[in-house]
């Protein structure tokens, strides 16, 4: 089975919902679904149209591996960062439904399980930490998914078309 990606946009491949932001605005927190639910318009017509999805849901969805720019061929980056930069939130790993198939416990163990409810993938003011958890190399070219503010988004960050192909 694919791996999934737990910090993904609701338009890509098999995409779910795998929490719901809770906590406060310094201190977010995601509560995860017991049973991650398929996005569907119906789901996503409950958020205020001046709100991002992934301002309020986190979504995992089918890693996009070479197509992402935080993927260095074999490693999530962006999990890297996240383990080696953010300071655990949980000293239990929170009840996930997608563990055995999710990217980062795959790749960084019980580390990123331990400061990932705190990932919000779309933040509207990403401080200075947040910013360099996100960022992706600066040469690389990015097609981001809705807008210049996923440039420091917690989140699949798809490549450009021209990378692709080259
Ligand atoms: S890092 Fe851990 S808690 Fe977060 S989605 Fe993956 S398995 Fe679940």
């Amino acid at each position: 089975m694919a791996l999934f990606c737990p910090s993904a946009q609701p338009d890509m491949a098999d995409a779910r919902v795998l929490g719901v932001l809770s906590g406060s605005s310094t201190e977010p927190r995601i509560a995860y679904l017991d049973e991650p639910a398929p996005v569907s318009d119906e789901i996503l017509s409950l958020i205020p149209s001046d709100v991002e999805a992934a301002e309020v849901l986190r979504f995992a969805a089918h890693c996009e591996e070479t197509s992402c720019a935080h993927f260095d061929g074999a490693d999530c980056r962006l999990a890297t960062r996240i383990v080696d930069t953010l300071s655990p939130v949980v000293t239990l790993l929170p009840r996930c439904a997608i563990r055995r198939h999710c990217r980062w416990y795959r790749q960084e163990g019980p580390a990123a399980c331990r400061r990932c409810p705190q990932i919000v993938t779309h933040l509207v003011a990403p401080g200075p930490l947040e910013q360099a958890v996100a960022a992706v190399p600066a040469q690389t070219p990015i097609d981001s998914h809705d807008g210049p503010a996923t440039e420091h988004a917690l989140s699949c960050h798809r490549r450009s078309s021209s990378v692709e192909s080259t």
